[in-house]
């Protein structure tokens, strides 16, 4: 991590730049770990032009400056390789903005990976369940009723005798099926005593039996429960439980349902905490304030920046030359 290190990047880049004829370095060539910018910013483009026009113009516009032009600094990875990181963006922070809830949902991750194994630690005997509640799809105008029905099914679900968690995580996550109706569900991590499975397990007939019970259906709804094997760690459920609450390709399918969609949801929180890991896992109801991102291995290195900006028509990020 010495400048000389840092010299050697720039040297690569300035090369790479002149061999590749008129066009300015590519983000995604220059760091392939960055090649998600792309694809998230090409999304956000889509998404603007569904609220372009709409009740929510005020949204288009503010997507539109997002993350326009990123400023990279050098950082030194775990092996001691250069790498870009990411100095400065703006973001727009509009709730369905596909960059903003990429890295909202990296903020959780690095979080939560954090945390947990520090739960665990405090917990050692506890083992965890993976738990989704579903009911049937509905029309999206029905969406906000419905989060709220199943909101207060899981406040009856969690003050049941039979309720085994002393801690809980829940997500959100609300998908459009091909009908176009929207399928919401909660993903759930929970924490129960080692003695669950001798004593008040629960089989999978019971839960679903439960879960009726407290959403109040005549039908049996679709649910799923898994165990965590023994002595694993509870970090293996991140990625599904943090992921995004809609699929980027589900906001850009009809525009129609995706205006709907930001309705229905307006003002919704996405993550709940309760029992023993609120005070652990609190942080992750609400919007993370730093969607920068800092890695864990960051040696800091700082000297220089380097710009790369948005280019709608192709889709890429490229470096602003001086
Ligand atoms: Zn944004």
């Amino acid at each position: 991590m010495s400048e000389n290190s840092s010299d050697r990047l720039i040297y690569r880049i300035a090369c790479s730049d002149s061999e590749s004829s008129s066009q300015p370095l590519a983000l995604s060539d220059a760091s392939p770990k960055d090649k998600p910018w792309d694809k998230h910013r090409a999304f956000a483009d889509r998404v603007q032009t569904h609220y372009a026009g709409s009740d929510f113009s005020d949204y288009a516009r503010r997507l539109n400056f997002c993350s326009q032009l990123l400023e990279f600094g050098f950082g030194m990875d775990a092996d001691d390789a250069l790498k870009l990181k990411l100095k400065s963006a703006r973001f727009c922070r509009v709730r369905h903005c596909p960059v903003c809830q990429w890295r909202r949902s990296l903020a959780w991750k690095a979080k939560a990976y954090q945390v947990l194994p520090k739960i665990v630690e405090q917990y050692p005997k506890h083992r965890w369940l993976f738990v989704t509640l579903t009911q049937r799809n509905m029309p999206v105008t029905e969406l906000r009723d419905t989060l709220k029905a199943m909101n207060e099914a899981f406040q009856r679900l969690v003050q049941r005798k039979t309720w085994p968690a002393i801690g809980w995580l829940r997500s959100t996550e609300v998908t459009r099926g091909k009908d176009g109706n929207a399928h919401p569900h909660f993903h759930c991590l929970l924490m129960v005593p080692s003695s669950y499975f001798s004593h008040g397990y629960i089989s999978k007939s019971e839960w679903i039996k439960t879960w009726r019970e407290c959403m109040r259906l005549d039908y049996s709804p679709v649910l799923d429960v898994q165990a965590v094997k023994s002595g694993n760690q509870p970090s293996s459920l991140v990625p599904e439980l943090l992921k995004y609450c809609t699929k980027e390709s589900d906001m850009v399918a009809d525009r129609e349902w995706f205006l709907e969609l930001t309705r229905q949801l307006h003002k919704m929180r996405c993550i709940a905490t309760g029992g023993v890991l609120k005070e652990y896992l609190k942080e992750l109801e609400q919007d993370p304030d730093e969607l920068i991102g800092k890695d864990e291995d960051d040696q800091g290195v700082n000297e220089g920046s380097l710009y790369f900006n948005w280019r709608r028509q192709e889709k890429r990020y490229r470096m602003v030359k001086d």
